[in-house]
């Protein structure tokens, strides 16, 4: 039973976090009337999405703000990464890419989740076409004849339906309204958790990113504002509450067991939190009047920092099924399964591929058979000497590869 009935939207998304704000403000160019649903207000301590970890953005990332009008605002808040450094703990010799030797200024940026939602929820505020309704959650989804309806409960307990023509679930990896719509996911727990939080080492990062394979997991050293370095380490799961309780000095004495000395003595470490990790990958994109973006489609292992640049192409993808769909008739349908089906085929190689790598790369560099550890110092080796590895690496990491949509290019909407 609902209270009230809304007819007045194009577009719903379900989730406004990383992902579901990005693609509301993405949209706006179009004039098109966006509900975005979000279940946490931002600020709050339980907000999944805008917290204390820091997310290195890709440079297709970096451009899709700077089409959308924000990169002025991300880069005020963020610390770019010019080079980055990877080592494996207890074997010598290591590999890196430079931002100079790939011809740009910087590889990526690191910028806290926090502070980006800042940046989109001020911008989402001044955008009049895009309604924020918060707290509340989408509970159920329909379909019928063409329209589809999402009904949104608040935190009092009160029901609306919205009506639209297009769906969108951004509620992230544990998604509910992907069930809802029909759609399987393949999960896989990694038996990890990543902890993360912020230090001060005793030598300055200047801008290098550190990413060393333990035998625990991978180990990420970010740069970040005030020679500061955001930390993202990944233990097992088994030990996880473990190392989450201890004192600083001994949590400080155990990371830089793992990470070595390469920036000297780090003290003085923050607050900390720990996720899960898990690899999820929904079986398909699409179901009736509704698609899949971000983490709802595909929650990736943080070990390449791609989650959310992976995500933000889809956002990019998808508006530009939009805009060309309403450029050739102004009052197309947005829930025509043509769109969607575009849609759908554009992200599944790129999705797939990420998936793979991160994948691959969690299980080659955490196991400890012979063989698999020989094949990857040659990898890191044959990464280094053999010509244009690293560039066609560099490319894929900074969401560089492959047909962009005209958003991840850096070109406007309209
Ligand atoms: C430790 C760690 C480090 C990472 N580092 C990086 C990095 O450096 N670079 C990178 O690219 N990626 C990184 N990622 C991945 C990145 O954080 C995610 O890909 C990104 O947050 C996904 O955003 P999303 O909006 O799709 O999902 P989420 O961030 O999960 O947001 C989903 C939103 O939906 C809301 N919601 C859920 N259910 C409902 C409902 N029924 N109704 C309404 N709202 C709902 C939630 O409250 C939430 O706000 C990292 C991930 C982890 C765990």
């Amino acid at each position: 039973m609902t209270d009230s009935r809304d007819f007045r939207y194009d577009i719903v998304i379900a989730g406004g976090g990383m992902i579901g704000a990005s693609l509301a403000l993405a949209l706006s160019p179009l004039g098109l009337r966006v509900a975005v649903v979000e279940a946490v207000p931002r600020g709050e301590a339980l907000q999944p999405s805008f917290d204390d970890r820091s997310t290195a953005l890709s440079r297709s990332t970096q451009r899709m703000f700077e089409a959308m009008g924000l990169w002025e605002d991300v880069i005020s808040a963020a610390t770019p990464i010019r080079r980055i450094h990877v080592s494996d703990r207890g074997r010598f010799g290591f590999s890196h890419i430079d931002a100079a030797e790939q011809g740009v200024e910087a590889l990526g940026y690191v910028v806290i989740n926090r502070v980006l939602g800042e940046v989109l929820q001020t911008a989402l505020s001044k955008t009049a076409t895009v309604d924020m309704i918060c707290p509340a959650r989408v509970v159920d989804i329909d379909v019928i004849g063409d329209a589809a309806s999402a009904v949104v409960e608040s935190s009092q307990g009160s029901r609306q339906q919205l009506d639209c023509q297009l769906l969108v679930a951004a509620d992230g990896a544990n998604s509910v309204l992907r069930p809802m719509m029909g759609i399987c996911a393949k999960k896989t727990d990694y038996g990890q958790h990543a902890v993360i939080g912020n230090l001060l080492p005793e030598k300055p990062p200047e801008y290098c990113a550190y990413e060393r394979f333990t035998d625990q997991g991978p180990l990420a050293m970010l740069p970040v504002a005030d020679d500061r370095a955001a930390f993202v380490w990944t233990v097992s799961s088994y030990d996880a509450d473990r190392v989450l309780g201890l004192e600083d000095e001994e949590f400080l004495a155990e990371l830089q067991e793992a990470f070595g000395y390469r920036l000297g003595r780090l003290s003085r470490v923050g607050k900390r939190a720990a996720y899960p990790l898990s690899l999820s990958k929904a079986l398909r994109l699409t179901a009736e009047r509704a698609v899949l973006v971000g983490n709802s489609a595909h929650g990736l292992h943080p070990v390449a920092a791609q989650g959310f640049n992976l995500g933000m192409r889809d956002v990019a993808a998808l508006c530009d099924c939009i805009a060309d769909a309403r450029a050739s008739d102004s009052a197309a349908d947005l829930g025509d399964p043509d769109l969607l089906a575009r849609y759908a085929q554009w992200r599944r190689d790129d999705q797939g591929k990420l998936v793979r790598l991160t994948d691959g790369i969690v299980r080659l560099f955490g196991s400890s058979s012979p063989p698999l550890r020989a094949a990857r110092n040659i990898g890191m080796l044959g990464f280094d000497i053999i010509p244009g590895v690293r560039s066609l690496f560099a490319r894929h990491m900074m969401g560089l590869a492959g047909r962009l949509p005209r958003l991840s290019r850096g070109v406007p909407l309209k």
